[in-house]
């Protein structure tokens, strides 16, 4: 049984729509598949309406979403958030001021890039957002591939857009706490993403991490692909040491950027611990 939790569709910055997704999640075989769109839940709404009362059907979808926060130092940090209530206004409220907050943002990023002389408009950006609602720098990663800047994503962050690059411009988020309680306030349950993923720019440490874990924070992402074996490791023991549940991911954005469904996966046992925990919405499958 193949469970996979984080995953992005062109809604936020992932590449495939949300029904694209469905297909490759059906040929990954998996069982379980969580939408988690930064910012957003349409991708995973937009699928409701084809919810399969059929009891033949075999892949369960969990509602989910990926927030973006950011810690008083500056630091960016992402919360997963699952089976929370979506129409819980004050999460609501935090995801969309977030999606607001991205277009001056995109904005002043486009301004900083100018300056340095690469030709780069804001309009070339929302021509490769397509069916976006949250606008992202993979966005932007792409309008400079297409205008020959770079070559890939990849190496439109490694130059140009990584958190600690002098192009890096932030956006209204809340707190790492403040998303762990909204999350929480909203019947959901929280997993921090890829909490030791060093190669992203600054992270916490693990006495922080346990910090957060005080706050109420649920989980731990520990297998995801920028995660070494002694980041796995870490995690690991301190998700055992105080209870929390240790996931496994593929943090999917498309095939072509190099991820893969299912590519890092969740034991059965602490899919079903989250699906008891999560009571502010109902899993569905199509
Ligand atoms: P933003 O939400 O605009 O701050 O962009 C964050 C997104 O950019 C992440 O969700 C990833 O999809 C992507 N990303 C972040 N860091 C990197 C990196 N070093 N290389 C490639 N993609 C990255
Ligand atoms: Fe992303
Ligand atoms: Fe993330
Ligand atoms: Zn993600």
């Amino acid at each position: 049984m193949l469970i996979d939790l984080h995953t992005h569709t062109n809604i936020s910055d992932g590449q495939d729509s949300p029904e694209e997704l469905i297909q490759q999640a059906r040929l990954a075989e998996l069982a379980v598949i969580a939408i988690t769109d930064h910012d957003t839940v349409l991708g995973w709404q937009g699928l409701q309406n084809q919810r399969n009362l059929d009891s033949s059907s075999k892949l369960t979808i969990v509602p989910g979403a990926e927030i973006s926060c950011r810690t008083p130092s500056g630091m960016s940090v992402h919360m997963l958030g699952y089976l929370f209530d979506p129409g819980n206004s004050a999460l609501a409220e935090i995801m969309s001021l977030t999606r607001d907050d991205r277009i001056p943002r995109m904005r002043k990023i486009i301004e900083l890039l100018n300056g340095a002389g690469i030709d780069i408009s804001f309009d070339d950006v929302v021509a490769h957002s397509g069916s976006a609602v949250t606008f992202g720098r993979p966005h932007l990663a792409d309008a400079l591939v297409a205008r020959g800047v770079v070559e890939s994503r990849n190496e439109a962050f490694a130059q140009y857009l990584h958190n600690d690059s002098p192009f890096y411009v932030g956006h209204f988020a809340p707190s790492p706490e403040e998303a762990i309680a909204a999350i929480k306030n909203a019947g959901g349950v929280s997993i921090l993403a890829h909490g030791l993923a060093g190669s992203r720019g600054a992270i916490y440490s693990l006495d922080e991490i346990e910090s957060l874990a005080r706050c109420g924070l649920d989980g731990l992402e520990v297998d995801h692909r920028d995660h070494d074996e002694s980041a796995r490791a870490s995690l690991r023991e301190l998700a055992d040491a105080r209870g929390l549940f240790a996931t496994g991911s593929s943090d999917y954005h498309g095939i072509s950027v190099g991820q893969r469904l299912a590519m890092e996966v969740t034991a059965p046992e602490v899919w079903e611990g989250i699906l008891d925990r999560g009571k502010g919405c109902e899993v569905f499958t199509i």
